[in-house]
């Protein structure tokens, strides 16, 4: 993988080049904390160290998306996809590597192709960063990300470190800039940021990852499901931070002319109470235990069994996001130690 060093000015005439050509998305920083929107000047973008509390996934799996126009009146159905060229920058590694876990849902079977058409014309940026309190990455192996990304940006003291991990990227970076091949000064500055990352950690998971399927499966009958269960609010907040979930409804609303209907899908959540309701009423997840149960082993077993990884990146958001404290590291920890015992 070609490493580059881009300098300050670089960099602007970088980003200028970007937002000329394609909608650029990234993060900045608004009542002191890292979002991403939609950037129109270069000096409004803030490479943050610190996670975004909502993730990047819905610039490619949007919120409420439409999937179908209907025409009520000769019986037409016109299948829509809505994907255009964009850029997302600032992309940590979890993130980076929740995007491929996506990529590997929305590509299974027959594959999705709104999903696939609009991760087709999207290029993803990374950039580095370090933990809060509820980051766990190092524990999942999601610390750092090799590949996955188009082009992945280290600051360095002067100007940036490069890496780019398509040809794709290499294209983008030198159609803006003239960079130079990295040194190794630049090389050492991003080991040295690398280990204040993993110094940085104040959690992490009591076992190995590849034992969580494990733990997770021995621990369905464990009391802790009831006593989370019985102060969780059921309000889909740790669904909908999670840069992994994908699990959505289909909806079609009707015009008031009875002429023409649409189908969307919109984002739903295992935690929230109509998740599991079948027709006739019947849930059969009722409490929000059982619902939490559900949420915790999808992550770390039933989703790892289907696809071949884990569907935790260790982000923290949905600890951070939770409003009763639930934190993923404590719960699993509570699991981890019981199995061992
Ligand atoms: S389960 Fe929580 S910590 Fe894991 S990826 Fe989702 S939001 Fe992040
Ligand atoms: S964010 Fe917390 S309270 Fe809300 S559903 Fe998730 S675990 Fe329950």
């Amino acid at each position: 993988m070609a490493s580059y060093f881009v300098d300050k000015k670089g960099f602007l005439a970088f980003l200028k080049g970007v937002i000329k050509k394609y909608p650029l998305y990234g993060t900045v920083e608004r009542d002191g904390f890292p979002v991403f929107k939609k950037i129109e000047e270069p000096e409004e973008l803030v490479l943050s160290a610190k996670p975004t509390h909502l993730s990047p996934k819905e610039f490619l799996f949007p919120p409420r998306e439409l999937l179908l126009r209907f025409n009520l009146e000769d019986g037409k159905a016109e299948p829509v996809v809505e994907a255009r060229e964009q850029v997302i920058m600032g992309l940590h590694p979890c993130d980076i590597h929740a995007i491929g876990l996506l990529d590997r849902v929305f590509s299974h079977g027959r594959g999705d192709v709104n999903y696939l058409e609009r991760r087709k014309k999207t290029i993803l940026i990374g950039t580095e960063c370090l933990p809060d309190e509820f980051c766990f990455c190092q524990s999942l192996g999601t610390m750092d990300a090799d590949e996955g990304f188009d082009l992945f940006f280290h600051e360095l003291k002067r100007g940036y470190l490069v890496r780019v991990g398509t040809e794709k990227g290499r294209r983008l970076l030198k159609r803006y800039t003239k960079p130079e091949k990295a040194a190794k000064k630049h090389l050492e500055e991003v080991k040295a940021h690398r280990e204040k990352k993993l110094k940085g950690f104040t959690r992490c998971l009591d076992a190995r990852k590849e034992e969580l399927p494990l733990v997770y499966a021995g621990s369905y009958e464990h009391p802790l499901w009831e006593r989370i269960g019985s102060i969780c609010y059921g309000c889909g907040s740790c669904n909908h931070v999670c840069p992994t979930c994908y699990c959505f409804d289909v909806r079609d609303d009707v015009t008031l002319d009875l002429k023409e209907a649409r189908r969307y899908r919109v984002w739903d959540g295992c935690t929230l109470e109509d998740f599991a309701k079948v027709a006739g009423g019947h849930n059969f997840r009722k409490d929000r235990s059982e619902r939490l149960r559900h949420r915790f082993n999808r992550k770390f077993r039933y989703l790892a069994d289907r696809f071949d990884g884990l569907f935790c990146v260790g982000c923290g958001r949905c600890s951070r996001a939770c409003l009763v404290g639930i934190n993923i590291t404590d719960v699993t920890n509570e699991l981890i130690k019981d199995a061992k015992s």
